[in-house]
């Protein structure tokens, strides 16, 4: 009889684990409490419109590439159909010219050195370190913990890629764009302008020019959703089961071993073996009550940072911007007036204009999206009391309305769908804690932090997902695989793959 095992939420980890739970002879079943699997990696349909909620670069779109492999066991490669942005990044002054930073790194170089010939050196410099990027190629085939002498041997080879994000991972963002001396430069070389990016190592952004570059980092067309759907058909046609609006709100543990899930409505399930693919601290502190911890795991969440969660408009708009070339970051330009939200001042306003993807949009018409980085604790607070809570929402969505308008004059009358999705929303629908949509912050510190995938003193427990890898649609299903092959080998069982 096959081994089962049970997987606590239906985002991209939970489906990984799910497919190669399928491929490696057990029998799997996926509880998830939305009505939809897939969760952060979403977007909603309103009016007409779809508003993506996640899809931005997405790494292995590459047929050369480590990730896509994943890609391809998960039946999203063979389906999928990539657009590639020119542009990384469009950011106007305030004069009203627009600075491109182009994917392509020579075109990048040439246009950086001609715009900025006092920092030739320094932007020399940094187009070598991405051009070194390109050669990174880190090793995702399985777990380090699982790692025997051949495997350390053949990372030998990888110690001038490790030297070099060991050197540029520890210098962040901000730090070192102080090495340029035009000021404009320094505020477009960054991942974008805001402070939560500026605080990231820089190698974020070499890394993510470099796979720009080599075409690596593309958008899925159809967004999130068009992805999601692939991969849970795989699972489907897999033999998975998959079971949503199923909120699990406690782990069975009988002996310290993990037996089974409770459900909210009361049901109980048994499984050989449990993966939490759900949100960490929830998995950790309410579904565990918090008994199989130990210091390492609670500094995790005492001390690591969040990622700060977004308050995120989606407009559908009745006209085209074929004036507007379409960009992984979209358009970013300066405010005559600060716009404030939950009490802190944005200055520049960026704009995604998703003129590339018409399965979007009616024809003729436009999604559009801008969001702005927030305060968790302003909106939590907010929230408890509806009336003002709605009444915030429409006020960005005025706001923003009234600047778009002013950069494309028209606008306004031409918009037909509005929607303001906040912290709470992604509480509600994902359980992220404290509105994290990606888990930790990529920083210095948390660059090459390993989190445990077991917890202390309960077996036949794994976590995936998001809060024990930094956050990415790739690095989400490469440990939804990683949780499987810690299964395998426990069984003494050969991993196996395959590619529908
Ligand atoms: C705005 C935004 C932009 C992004 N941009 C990019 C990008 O450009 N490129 C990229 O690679 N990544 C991007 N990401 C990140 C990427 O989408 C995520 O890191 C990844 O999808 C996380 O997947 P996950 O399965 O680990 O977690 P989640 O998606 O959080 O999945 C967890 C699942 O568990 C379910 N769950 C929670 N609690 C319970 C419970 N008690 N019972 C049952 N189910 C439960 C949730 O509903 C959810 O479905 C972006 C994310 C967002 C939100």
């Amino acid at each position: 009889m096959e081994k089962s095992i049970i997987i606590i939420g239906g985002g991209l980890a939970g489906l990984a684990a799910g497919c190669y739970g399928r491929m490696n002879g057990y029998h799997t079943s996926i509880f998830e409490m939305h009505n939809m699997a897939g969760g952060v990696c979403t977007g909603w349909k309103r009016k007409g419109y779809t508003i993506d909620g996640a899809m931005n670069t997405m790494m292995g779109t590459r047929p050369e590439s480590g990730f896509y492999r994943f890609w391809e066991e998960l039946g999203a490669a063979q389906q999928w159909q990539i657009c590639n942005h020119d542009q990384y990044i469009l950011m106007e002054n305030e004069d009203g010219k627009i600075f491109t930073m182009y994917s392509d790194i020579d075109r990048l170089e040439q246009q950086m050195i001609e715009f900025a010939p006092e920092d030739e050196a320094v932007i020399r410099k940094c187009c070598k370190v991405v051009r070194d990027c390109r050669r990174v190629e880190m090793p995702i085939d399985k777990p380090t913990e699982l790692y025997g002498v051949l495997d350390y041997i053949k990372m030998l080879k990888m110690l001038p890629t490790l030297r070099l994000i060991q050197k540029w991972g520890r210098v962040s963002t901000a730090d070192h764009n102080r090495c340029f001396k035009n000021s404009f430069m320094r505020k477009v070389f960054g991942i974008r302008p805001e402070a939560e990016f500026l605080g990231m190592p820089v190698i974020t952004l070499f890394s993510m020019l470099a796979s720009l570059d080599q075409k690596d980092g593309g958008y899925v067309i159809g967004g999130a959703l068009a992805l999601v759907s692939y991969i849970q058909q795989r699972y489907l046609d897999l033999g998975g089961e998959l079971h949503l609006r199923a909120k699990v709100e406690k782990v069975l543990v009988e002996n310290d071993k993990a037996v089974g899930v409770r459900l909210a409505d009361g049901t109980e399930h048994r499984g050989d073996v449990i993966i939490s693919a759900a949100d960490g601290h929830t998995t950790i502190f309410n579904m565990l009550d918090g008994k199989y911890i130990d210091d390492r795991i609670r500094g995790y969440y005492d001390n690591l940072p969040l990622r700060q969660p977004l308050v995120y408009i989606g407009l559908g708009v009745a006209r085209r911007f074929d004036d507007v070339p379409s960009s992984t970051e979209g358009l970013h330009f300066p405010l005559e007036e600060p716009v404030i939200i939950a009490g802190e001042e944005h200055d520049t306003l960026g704009v995604q204009i998703f003129n590339f993807d018409p399965t979007l949009a009616p024809e003729g018409k436009t999604v559009v999206r801008v969001y702005f980085i927030t305060d968790y604790d302003y909106w939590e607070r907010l929230y408890k009391e509806p009336e003002q809570y709605k009444a915030e929402k429409e006020r960005i969505a005025d706001t923003v309305i009234a600047l778009l308008d002013k950069r494309f004059p028209g606008l306004a009358d031409q918009v037909e769908m509005r929607d303001v999705a906040t912290p709470m929303t992604w509480v509600r629908y994902t359980g992220n804690w404290r509105g994290a949509y990606e888990g930790w912050m990529i920083t210095p510190k948390t660059l090459m932090h390993q989190w445990s995938k077991t917890l202390p003193g309960l077996d036949n427990f794994y976590m995936a997902g998001q809060w024990v890898v930094l956050g990415s649609m790739p690095t989400a299903v490469m440990s939804g695989r990683h949780a499987v092959q810690f299964i395998c080998k426990k069984d003494k069982k050969k991993f196996v793959t395959s590619t529908p």
